[in-house]
């Protein structure tokens, strides 16, 4: 697992698959253990991600870990990183093709992880697995992705400053905990039980 994960870091730091990397100060691959029940999500490194190389370093990122202290656990329990692994000059949205050029980093990530619960932080987190979903109605609510559980929240840097969303957001982080427990019972072994039809179908439109 170490050599798997260094090699996908060296291979994020090295990138040159979009012209973020001409910008970047540092590449920001992520933080965490492998494997690790719970992945967060963000959208893209900030200035102080960037310069440290290191995801959610900023306001954002303390707010982020007082949200994991919400929910009872520890950063460092957790693994953290983010839909682009460049900073988008001035913090600009991230286009499609800088998405489409990281897929492959997080598709390698989250096999790596291998994550009961992946959270995403967000629009555009949440966009890579439901487009058309909106995020002021759907936050908080748990979807069921192959053997997954997916929750989408606000962003925290948008929660950090709006006192109605920063309730919200510690609402739904204070969920995470009892979704967790749920999640592992799609890994129970069979003869535990099946995990429901229903649920395992239930999409976002
Ligand atoms: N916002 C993000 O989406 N990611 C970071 O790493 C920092 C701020």
């Amino acid at each position: 697992m170490a050599q798997a994960r260094a090699s996908l870091y060296g291979r994020i730091r090295e990138c040159t698959g979009c012209l973020l990397h001409r910008t970047r100060t540092n590449a920001v691959p992520g933080e965490g253990p492998m494997p690790a029940d719970v992945m967060f999500v963000g959208e893209a490194p900030g200035m102080h991600e960037d310069r440290q190389g290191r995801p959610f370093v900023g306001a954002a990122g303390n707010f982020l870990t007082e949200l994991i202290g919400e929910a009872g656990w520890r950063r460092e329990d957790v693994y953290i990183c983010n839909v682009l692994k460049c900073r988008p000059p001035g913090n600009r949205d991230p286009l499609p093709a800088e998405i489409e050029a990281c897929n492959d980093f997080l598709e390698e990530q989250i096999a790596l992880v291998d994550p009961l619960l992946i959270v995403s932080l967000g629009r555009y987190s949440m966009a890579r697995y439901f487009p058309n979903a909106k995020i002021s109605r759907v936050h908080g609510q748990h979807r069921v992705i192959d053997d997954r559980y997916f929750v989408p929240m606000f962003h925290p840097a948008a929660a950090l400053h709006q006192a109605n969303l920063r309730q919200t957001i510690v609402e739904d982080f204070r969920k995470l905990p009892a979704l967790l427990e749920q999640a592992r019972t799609l890994r129970k072994p069979a003869d535990e039980g099946p995990v429901s039809e229903p649920e395992q179908m239930r999409l976002f439109d």
